[in-house]
């Protein structure tokens, strides 16, 4: 592939891909490992620091002095474009909702460090308000960007190709193969870069994203719209099976953000047989949608299974109640 795509450096790559002996013994089932974009770096890590190396690029590129993202109040995403902007001397305004939560703290603690300016959306469009603040800097004389929600546009998505590449080239250094990748998927950026790096690979097993807010047929109509994107944007001429979009969504519980008991298990089995924080938002609902299909016996226990760890353990301590509660 001809990569001319500017990039700036926000994260610490290739990040590491971890067995999971104890957890595999533990459940029983398949053979686990961990692929740890918890540990890319940028206050306290996540998938969305990949995509943005690519967002805040373009932004330089566009002159921006300014960056505008959106999403819930304790969007990830949120929080490490802040730090992208910090690192890289932009302004950040954050169009979060709706309401500002009782306390601040997890990655609304890390939001106000780093320095971003915080607009709560209210009942309103998040979108349509990041607009009018755009509206409102370019007034003051400043050359706003706006970063979608979740960093899932062709551009960000694509660092996700990049991702399965890396993660190929660590696999065949170690002689090893994965059966399956699982993760958990939401704005579905990160599930069409996966999509798009597998079948750039040939990779043999399957990708399944673990829905956490949207219905299955939804989501698999986002991820593959954005396949074709990614595709334009790199250039890419091969053709993607739409089979290879799978999402799976009987994990969604009580709601996106709501944790339950299948969250709170799946995060506390985890801690204590791997001491590896997951998140109560994402990766908790992917881990427990995983150890539920274990036990349901949807791998062999001959099979690799690769999960992918998104980040967000920085949300664990908006939640440290309910999870001390269980
Ligand atoms: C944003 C996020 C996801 C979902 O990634 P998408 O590209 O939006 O599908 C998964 N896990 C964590 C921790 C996230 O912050």
């Amino acid at each position: 592939m001809v990569d001319e795509r500017a990039r700036v450096s926000l994260g610490y790559f290739p990040t590491p891909l971890d067995a999971l002996p104890r957890l595999s013994e533990t459940l029983g089932g398949p053979h686990l490992f961990v692929k740890r974009d918890d540990m890319t770096g940028l206050a306290t890590g996540g998938n969305k620091t990949r995509k943005l190396e690519y967002l805040i690029a373009d932004a330089l590129e566009q002159e921006a002095d300014t960056v505008i993202t959106c999403g819930a109040a304790q969007s990830n995403h949120a929080r490490q474009t802040a730090a992208a902007a910090a690192r890289c001397g932009l302004r950040c305004l954050l169009v979060l909702g709706p309401m500002a939560p009782p306390e601040t703290t997890g990655n609304l603690l890390i939001d106000d460090l780093v320095g971003a300016r915080i607009r709560w959306a209210g009942d309103r469009d998040r979108s349509v308000v990041m607009e009018e603040v755009a509206a409102e800097e370019r007034a003051a004389g400043r050359t706003p960007y706006i970063v979608p929600y979740g960093g899932s546009n062709a551009i960000g998505a694509s660092a996700y190709v990049d991702a399965f590449e890396e993660v190929t080239r660590q696999l065949l250094e170690r002689d090893l193969r994965m059966d399956h990748v699982v993760f958990a998927s939401s704005s579905g950026g990160t599930q069409a870069g996966m999509v798009t790096g597998a079948r750039a690979v040939n990779f043999r097993g399957r990708v399944l994203g673990i829905s956490v807010d949207e219905d299955a047929e939804t989501l698999r109509r986002t991820v593959l719209e954005l396949t074709e994107e990614i595709k334009g944007h790199l250039d890419l001429r091969f053709d993607i099976d739409p089979d290879t979009v799978r999402v799976n969504d009987e994990y969604l519980g009580e709601g996106y953000g709501i944790m339950g008991n299948a969250e709170r298990e799946a995060i506390r089995l985890v801690a204590e047989t791997e001491g590896l924080l997951l998140d109560p938002v994402y990766t908790g609902r992917a881990m427990a949608g995983l150890m539920d299909l274990i036990e349901k016996g949807a791998f062999s226990p001959e099979e690799n299974v690769l999960f992918w760890h998104t980040g967000g353990t920085a949300g664990l301590f908006a939640y440290a109640e309910e999870l001390l509660e269980g």
